[in-house]
């Protein structure tokens, strides 16, 4: 495949186990070295000759999970190409369903090994832990569950994928509809959020029939694996070692003390400069004084140098990893046609480098995607060294203070973009953001502790819940005769639907990346050291430790959450809304 925006990229380093030239897209070139370690693995006499066996599954997981990579980056890349299309597909329906029990297996040998208990500690600890949980967790009679719970997923998705209104004389899907909130015509906004709500109100019967089945599905999933509810189920399936339901629901009191003043304080501002009498749900997104969208440059070429800049403003270790990425065309950045929407980072796990895509049209947004990706970037580079694949990915609580991080850090040099003020208009823009996401977070997050601890509920009880929530994190908010689109908001939220559990990491994470912004602002090279420390451990010590080495607690009760908001607090009172 020549579609790849990178050359040629030779492993990190040479394979001792995977033949060079083998085609990682045919399961019959694939299966025989599965077969071979699974034979090799009771010869293993020493824990040296164990050691080399998880390398070279090691090395056999990294070459399938880049060649997956690779196949994938090709088709978002150019979404207009059957070739790349068709192999994209091909191993995805042909060649990873074969992998996944061959893993399992694998797994399940290393857990059974005499020597596994032998390997050197703390090496191995949470590899071992991670693994053993794997094992654990397995029921065969969960699988075709979990196939029933993936099919709903999708419908879900296909369900909220062909919403569409009736808008300005054209037909528009509800991601279109969402740039018309920032109109500065308030009656644009209105009719534009009223539409949509309305049409999501047409389908609640639907979306409540999709959740109760997979509620269903995951209280079973739950008892078959022995778990009392799906909530204790899904922080062990999870992997989190580290913090309970408990630790969760202080973080939840943490927001509402420390961050819903902030919040209501934030809305009672915006309302004033909005001129308006109440905030109503449609005046949330909107410039409130009016003013155009920043325009941060002309041509990706431009982001790319400036970032550059930024970078080396941050730390020059860093600023080389990005120089690296350039030179080696690890980046497809600019928006054209045939490119499939969104960005993301990916790891070429073999090369150990990232690559980073995203679709820039020249907006702020696009400024913060690439600092965010960027810091996603920095970890897999910090990571190279490691030779066992699995601690070459870390936990996302703190994969996304990698990322979480950059934004901040970079954000202290906007002035590469921008004129002073605009720079400030942005960063007042980002901090706002946070202040507002992290109610939001504890909203999803309570909401799922809730239902999944309040087995045979009604659909009126849920909604109940919800509201509750909604009144607790809510802040300002007038939703006046629309009541009913606000009892059934959480409809919108996929992970709630797709990924149970799955948000409150950003959260947390945030917390991380403030911390790290905090220290920086003590004590910059020391901080950027800690961080650069905490990257390269990638996943190979629990949350704690990796937090601590970035220069970070790893905590989240209103100890740690309220110097934090004071922080940005005390920087938003500098940025003045003019
Ligand atoms: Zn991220």
């Amino acid at each position: 495949m020549n579609l790849l925006p990178f050359g040629k990229l030779s492993e990190f380093k040479p394979r001792q186990f995977v033949p060079s030239g083998a085609d990682l897209g045919n399961w019959d070139a694939i299966a025989p070295l599965f077969d071979r370690l699974e034979a090799r693995a009771p010869q293993c006499k020493s824990t040296a000759e164990f050691e080399r066996w998880l390398l070279d599954w090691s090395e056999l997981s990294a070459a399938l999970d880049q060649e997956s990579s690779c196949r994938y980056i090709a088709m978002t890349c150019h979404t207009d190409n059957e070739e790349a299309k068709r192999a994209y597909l091909h191993f995805v329906e042909n060649v990873e369903p074969q992998i996944k029990p061959r893993q399992f297996k694998l797994a399940q040998t290393y857990v059974e090994h005499p020597l596994r208990s032998q390997l050197p500690r703390p090496r191995f600890n949470v590899f071992d832990r991670d693994t053993k949980l794997q094992v654990e967790l397995f029921r065969p009679e969960n699988v075709p569950l979990e196939t029933e719970e993936a099919k709903l997923g999708q419908q879900y998705q296909e369900l909220v994928g062909s919403l569409t209104v009736q808008f300005q004389g054209e037909e528009r899907t509800l991601p279109q509809m969402a740039r018309f909130l920032e109109e500065t015509d308030r009656s644009v906004r209105k009719e534009a959020w009223e539409l949509v709500a309305k049409r999501r109100l047409q389908e609640v019967g639907r979306f409540e029939e999709i959740f109760d089945k997979l509620l269903g599905l995951r209280e079973k999933i739950a008892a078959n694996a022995g778990f009392k509810n799906y909530l204790e189920y899904a922080f062990r399936a999870r992997g989190r070692f580290d913090y309970t339901p408990e630790d969760c629901r202080k973080f939840h009191d943490a927001i509402e003390q420390e961050v819903i003043p902030l919040l209501r304080r934030l809305q009672a501002e915006r309302k004033a400069k909005l001129g308006l009498d109440s905030l109503r749900p449609w005046d949330t997104a909107v410039d409130p004084l009016n003013r155009p969208p920043l325009r941060p440059f002309e041509k990706v070429e431009q982001m790319t140098e400036r970032t550059q800049t930024i970078f080396r403003h941050v730390d020059s270790g860093l600023a080389n990893g990005f120089k690296t990425m350039r030179e080696n065309r690890l980046l497809d950045l600019e928006n054209r046609k045939g490119k499939a929407p969104g960005g993301y980072q990916s790891t070429l796990a073999e090369a150990r480098l990232p690559f980073i895509f995203m679709n820039a049209v020249g907006l702020q947004r696009d400024v913060e995607t690439m600092l965010h990706e960027a810091g996603h970037a920095f970890h897999a580079l910090a990571t190279r060294q490691e030779d066992l694949y699995a601690y070459r990915g870390a936990p996302i609580e703190f994969c996304e203070v990698a990322s979480m991080s950059m934004e901040l850090l970079g954000n202290e040099f906007l002035e590469e973009f921008y004129a002073p003020a605009e720079a400030n208009r942005a960063r007042r823009k980002h901090l706002e953001g946070i202040i507002e996401i992290f109610p939001w977070i504890a909203t999803v997050d309570a909401f799922q502790h809730w239902i999944y601890t309040h087995p045979g509920h009604s659909r009126a009880e849920r909604s109940k819940a919800w509201l509750a929530l909604m009144d607790r994190f809510g802040g300002d908010i007038d939703w006046r005769s629309h009541e009913e689109g606000r009892a059934n908001l959480w409809h919108r939220q996929l992970h709630i639907f797709l990924h149970p559990f799955y948000y409150v990491e950003y959260g947390i994470a945030q917390l991380g990346a403030l911390q790290v912004w905090a220290n920086s602002k003590r004590d910059k090279a020391g901080a950027l050291t800690a961080y650069q420390r905490g990257l390269s451990l990638g996943g190979s010590r629990p949350l704690p430790e990796l937090f601590q080495a970035a220069g970070c607690k790893f905590d989240f009760s209103v100890k740690t959450v309220k110097p934090l908001i004071e922080m940005v607090q005390k920087e938003l009172d500098q940025l003045p809304l003019k």
